[in-house]
């Protein structure tokens, strides 16, 4: 805590990730050698500057920017950009520490990073967006590469926003590389890069289900967020034969006994993706329930997929789902449940997957998009499709060799850490104390 005063959700996660470790290290005390943990914790360099741009108004804006490149260890720093008045050094840090632990998982080259700004993109118009990404852009670019650093989309930063990013990457560069994962087809993207967070939760839900013998189809489910990560776990879950019953956004929650459609999920995509919406919008369209500044986890489901932002789910959500019979929760998001209600899962039999391993799909994705521009070739949807879900099902085979607790049951959080972990460390070890 000295060391990182003000950061409580760095402090999470690094406390969560170490909870996990411990016995593991004890067992294996070679792992403690030569500062390991204490360079794992550190990273490798926090870059923090000043955006200034002009508004619709003619205004100067001043905003600040970040990237984290924590961990280059097995390969070029990668993760998100994230735009959101939340966000903060602490929070970018969690992020970037958990993204370390994640890419290592999807058995990719990619080391751990991530970026933003606490810009806030709501109410401003397509040209004030433009002009924010092009001014972030214009000092972040000498910090980034397609060798060094490559950033991707998170929380308000979609395909429009790396579009522009990218564009103005080139442009300064001089470059044609492509530096930013989630770009538009036109210009490198790949297909099933805006599925793949969603998809691959859902697909990780599905193995843990299978494991224990059952399957999504036929199961209730609540998503959180209406976002990029929710829209598609929706749409997977619903063609896997779940009924889903919510969605939300930072307004409320939409509850819909009648259960999404194709339908509905093109009028959600519209209102979330064109108009800028928000989600008591789509509830007046389709006719159903909204709840003002309530979140999902009184609905009684079987199936909870929170993909919306971190600690959206505390120990008496968790509480409330256990009452209401849920038995799996896969986390879209990063770090949605705090680690009281994530205990709780886990002490209650839940079957439980961090977000470290179930949302690993979308930069396993952009690790598919980072090799199909090296190679300058582009893969058909079904081949990207079926890479994610191996991916997933490696996240998850790993999770079962290494999450076997003392007392013999299976812990998603100590298998996604300490598999994550060894590859990090084994990496780390090999290179030297650098
Ligand atoms: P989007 O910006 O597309 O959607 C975010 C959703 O979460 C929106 O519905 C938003 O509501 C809601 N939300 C954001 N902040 C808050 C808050 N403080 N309180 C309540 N609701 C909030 O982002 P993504 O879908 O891309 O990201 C969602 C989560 O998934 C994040 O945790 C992200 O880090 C994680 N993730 C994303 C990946 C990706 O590929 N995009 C990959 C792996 C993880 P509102 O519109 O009202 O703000």
């Amino acid at each position: 805590d000295a060391r990182n005063p003000g950061q409580p959700e760095f402090i999470q996660a690094v406390t969560e990730v170490m909870e996990s470790l411990w016995p593991f290290i004890e067992a294996n005390p070679r792992y403690a050698e030569q500062a390991l943990l204490e360079r794992l914790v550190e990273p490798e360099r926090v870059i923090m500057f000043r955006v200034c741009w002009v508004d619709d108004r003619g205004e100067v804006q001043v905003n600040r920017g970040y990237r984290i490149q924590h961990s280059s260890a097995i390969g070029p720093y990668k993760g998100g950009i994230r735009f959101h008045p939340s966000v903060n050094l602490s929070i970018l840090k969690f992020l970037a520490f958990e993204q370390t632990f994640k890419n290592a998982l999807t058995t990719l080259p990619m080391g751990g990073g991530k970026g933003g700004s606490d810009f806030d993109p709501k109410g401003r118009s397509q040209g004030e967006i433009m002009r924010f990404c092009q001014a972030f852009v214009s000092e972040l670019f000498r910090h980034i590469g397609s060798d060094t650093d490559v950033p991707a989309g998170d929380i308000g930063v979609g395909g429009r926003e790396v579009g522009y990013m990218a564009g103005m990457m080139k442009k300064l560069s001089n470059r044609a590389d492509c530096v930013f994962t989630g770009k538009g087809l036109s210009f490198g993207g790949s297909l099933i890069r805006p599925e793949a967070t969603g998809y691959g939760t859902v697909y990780f839900a599905e193995e843990m289900l299978c494991h224990a013998g059952r399957s999504m189809a036929g199961l209730r489910v609540s998503v959180s967020g209406s976002g990029n990560v929710a829209q598609y776990a929706v749409e997977k879950a619903m063609a896997l034969g779940a009924k889903v019953v919510t969605v939300s956004d930072s307004g409320g929650t939409v509850i819909d006994e009648d259960g999404f459609t194709t339908e509905k999920l093109a009028i959600l995509m519209d209102v979330k993706n064109r108009q800028y919406g928000r989600a008591s919008d789509y509830a007046k369209q389709v006719g159903a329930r909204f709840e003002e500044n309530v979140r999902p986890w009184h609905v009684p489901v079987d199936v909870a997929l929170p993909c919306a932002t971190q600690n959206e789910l505390d120990e008496s959500d968790a509480r409330t789902l256990i009452a209401n019979g849920v038995k799996c929760v896969a986390e879209g998001a990063n770090m949605p449940s705090t680690i009281e209600a994530a205990k709780a899962f886990e002490a209650a039999g839940v079957l439980y997957a961090p977000g470290k391993a179930s949302n690993a799909g979308g930069v396993a994705t952009s690790g598919l998009e980072m090799s199909q521009n090296a190679i300058r070739m582009n893969w058909t949807r079904d081949e990207v499709d079926t890479r994610l879900l191996q991916i997933m099902q490696g996240i998850h085979a790993a999770c079962l060799q290494y999450g076997k607790r003392k007392d013999g049951r299976l812990s998603y959080v100590d298998g996604a850490n300490v598999a994550g972990f060894v590859k990090v460390a084994e990496a780390m070890l090999g290179q030297g104390v650098i």
